[in-house]
């Protein structure tokens, strides 16, 4: 039987650096764990996959190459507060930029967990003009922060809001809510989604199983129960689940419940995140050994968000090698190459 480390009143989470450093920590970026996330630790130390992703590290402390407070450039497509535009077709709309939890890698670290957490009335109604001013946006994205923070009341009155506008025809969530905070995932906020005219898609932030607890797998039934397209949405973590075991565990146990993975993102290059960061090369490789393990329903795509705002390119590996024109190598599942022409 696993030994559970949790730490009490005599002593303090192990391997995350010192007291007052970790104070310094929590003065720059924002720490909340609630007590779904406490439970699903094993142990309060920096082995554990779970307390990794929300415990502060004074490692944070440390800018590295390469990073910037905006790594995927929303600054450069917001158009108005609220709205990052940067495909033609769907835009964020961001109505809260607090969570239930703040994750230490999060990409939107510096804008997370401060004073102006929720889109004010005046900024969210601009916000929703522009979306009826452009008749290409089909789908909305409710991103943040964490949109399911929001009351079910303020929640039902941006869905009341968009099923209005007639050229948006998808709503999408992405939250962290389900499997950190499911208690926030009641019969009043289902009764929302259920109610809704327009469909509506939900990615649930998740990076290991460990994270499935029995409450995130009601919560995910429930948002199941309640018409929800169910969706998943997982960083690649050093540490946390940088090998092909640990995400076919989190892939397997997902669809199981229901829950198509969608994305494994590269981890973006946010400020005090280089202890997270796998390279490009490893990231492939695991999902080269994923490709020979998992069908297409338990595969997300290997995502990376271009630093600098130029939105988010495929990164998985390919298997097709060019042999002059027209013809290729292609390699099976077990590394052979096999030859193939256009007829
Ligand atoms: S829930 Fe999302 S927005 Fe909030 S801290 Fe985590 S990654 Fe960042």
């Amino acid at each position: 039987m696993m030994t559970v480390r949790k730490p009490n009143k005599n002593n303090r989470p192990e391997g995350f650096g010192d007291a007052e450093d970790l104070n310094r920590v929590a003065a720059r970026y924002a720490v909340r764990v609630t007590p779904a996330v406490y439970e699903a630790m094993q142990a309060a130390a920096a082995d554990d996959p779970v307390a990794r992703q929300y415990l502060p590290d004074t490692r944070e402390l440390e800018d590295g190459a390469g990073e910037t407070p905006d790594p995927i450039g929303d600054g450069a497509h917001s158009p108005v507060s609220g709205i990052v535009h940067r495909y033609p077709d769907r835009v964020l709309l961001m109505p809260a930029l607090h969570c239930a939890v703040y994750c230490r890698y999060c990409f939107r670290r510096e804008k997370v967990g401060r004073d102006e957490a929720v889109l004010p009335d005046e900024k969210l109604a601009a916000a929703l003009d522009y979306i009826r001013g452009d008749e290409n946006i089909k789908e909305v994205i409710l991103s943040g922060g964490d949109p399911l923070i929001l009351s079910p009341r303020r929640l039902a009155g941006i869905f009341t809001a968009l099923e209005e506008i007639a050229h948006v025809e998808i709503i999408r969530i992405h939250s962290r809510v389900p499997v950190a905070d499911p208690q926030r995932i009641t019969k009043q906020l289902c009764a929302v989604l259920e109610g809704s005219a327009k469909p509506v898609y939900l990615a649930v932030h998740v990076n290991h199983a460990q994270e499935l607890t029995r409450d995130a797998e009601k919560s995910l039934k429930k948002l199941h129960a309640a018409g929800c397209v169910l969706l998943s949405q997982s960083v690649l973590l050093k540490g946390v689940n940088d090998d092909a075991d640990t995400l076919e565990t989190l892939f397997r146990a997902l669809v199981r419940l229901r829950v198509k993975p969608y994305y494994l993102h590269h981890p973006d290059r946010a400020a005090g995140t280089a202890h997270f960061r796998v390279t490009l090369a490893e990231g492939r490789e695991i999902m080269r050994i994923l490709q020979s393990r998992l069908s297409g329903i338990c595969r997300p795509v290997y995502m990376l968000d271009i630093p600098g705002g130029y939105g988010k390119v495929a990164v998985d590996p390919c298997r097709l090698h060019s042999a002059g024109k027209n013809a290729y190598h292609i390699e099976d599942i077990h590394g052979n190459t096999h030859f193939y022409a256009q007829e």
